[in-house]
């Protein structure tokens, strides 16, 4: 059985600054609810009982440790030794059961009865919904409305899961309107209620408990490596950023190994001079979303502009702080791909790996045509998720 780390090994200070990204930028009303949350985390992260449980749920629940797939097509085409970390075959399809696992754990153990979670594209709605099932809680699921008409197979599962999906009207119906609707109902439930958060955003100390529940992802690349080829340390580590917290987790035991160049794929869209983007690093300006100081979208006026990816789990107009800092100091190099250069690589990997990725970990793989590759160059591919969710995307390409 994997053992993992839980040494704190983020660059963030004590008021949850990445650099000059981070923080908490909450009204007054929410401060003890996010103390309240970073006591318990900190000791139960240090708490054995609370890790054999969080590892036991990992290996017989999620189904960790993921495969590390050394994928010889791949390595072929891109003339490089390519590794694919298999986080699509974990329970409920995605990277995101991990973080909602260890959620789920801290929230029972604070004497919280009820999960409240945003979804986009309904992927973590799905892992939120799941983990309440799993432990006995109730959930509710605020969904933007404009989602839960275009997801209707993630409403279903939600659902049949046993979770209320709250469809939300405000502004243009979308996941940013979501997680606005999900603090507001966590401020006015704080006692039984637990936000249990998708991605590694919002105000601290979300961003770090995010990063460390997913950090099992990179703690297993590197003993896996190690087995397979005799080195620890891979040259790249390839992750899409939607949020930032699979990239996160494939990044955390890399971030102070300067060999490893760690590759950061931000979501075009329908190209970055379009208007229609997700990359909000590449080109957003610092203000404040979602009660954290981050890179965020925003129009001529100076407002939030919408996101758009092809993908609805990278469509977000902000990134977590962690992501916005390692990109300013230069520890990451960002990459983009567009829909069509994602929608290309989906297919190749199909067709070469017999392996259907995810829209959002497409954008990952798409980024490998755009390195100065060597042959024994090695690279990991955080394969985010699986691509179930989006067959109705890549039937469209098949039937065109
Ligand atoms: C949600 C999602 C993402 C994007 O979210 P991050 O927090 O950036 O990881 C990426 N891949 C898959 C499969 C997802 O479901």
């Amino acid at each position: 059985m994997i053992r993992y780390s839980y040494e704190n090994l983020l660059p963030v200070d004590k008021n949850g600054f990445y650099g000059e990204f981070g923080g908490a930028f909450i009204p007054e009303s929410l401060k003890s609810n996010l103390e309240e949350l970073e006591s318990a985390f900190r000791k139960y992260i240090a708490d054995p009982e609370f890790q054999a449980e969080f590892e036991r749920l990992l290996r017989d629940y999620v189904g960790r440790p993921s495969p590390l797939y050394h994928a010889e097509s791949l390595s072929r085409i891109y003339g490089a030794q390519i590794y694919l970390k298999r986080e699509d075959l974990n329970h409920t399809g995605a990277h995101k059961i991990n973080n909602a696992i260890g959620l789920g754990l801290l929230a029972k153990r604070m004497g919280k009865d009820r999960l409240i979670a945003e979804t986009g594209a309904g992927q973590h709605g799905v892992a939120a919904a799941t983990v309440a099932a799993l432990l006995g809680m109730k959930c509710t699921v605020y969904m933007g409305a404009e989602d839960v008409r275009r997801q209707q197979p993630n409403v279903m599962r939600m659902k049949m899961l046993g979770a209320e999906v709250v469809a939300v009207d405000a502004g243009n119906a979308t996941l940013n309107n979501a997680v606005d609707a999900a603090l507001n109902a966590w401020v006015k439930n704080p006692d039984d209620a637990f936000y249990l958060i998708g991605s590694a955003v919002g105000p601290h100390p979300y961003p770090e408990i995010v990063a460390r529940f997913q950090s099992v992802i990179s703690f297993e690349m590197k003993k896996q490596l190690k087995e397979q080829i005799g080195r620890e340390n891979p040259d790249y580590v390839v992750a899409a950023i939607g949020g930032g917290s699979n990239a996160a987790g494939a990044f955390y035991h890399f971030i102070d190994e300067a060999s490893v160049n760690l590759i950061a794929a931000e979501a075009a869209g329908k190209g970055a001079d379009s208007g229609e983007t997700a990359a909000s690093i590449s080109l957003g300006s610092t203000a404040v979303l979602h009660g954290s100081r981050t890179k965020v979208l925003v129009g001529e006026n100076g407002d939030l502009k919408e996101a758009y990816s092809i993908s609805a789990g990278l469509d977000y107009p902000g990134i977590g702080p962690l992501q916005a800092y390692l990109a300013s100091i230069g520890r990451t190099r960002i990459v983009l791909a567009d829909d069509k250069e994602a929608l290309a690589a989906a297919f190749q990997l199909a067709r070469t790996e017999g392996i259907i990725p995810a829209l959002e970990s497409s954008h990952a793989l798409a980024a490998l045509a755009k390195l100065d590759l060597r042959e024994d160059d090695v690279v990991v591919v955080n394969l985010s998720g699986r691509g179930d969710k989006d067959m109705d995307t890549y039937m469209k390409i098949l039937s065109e």
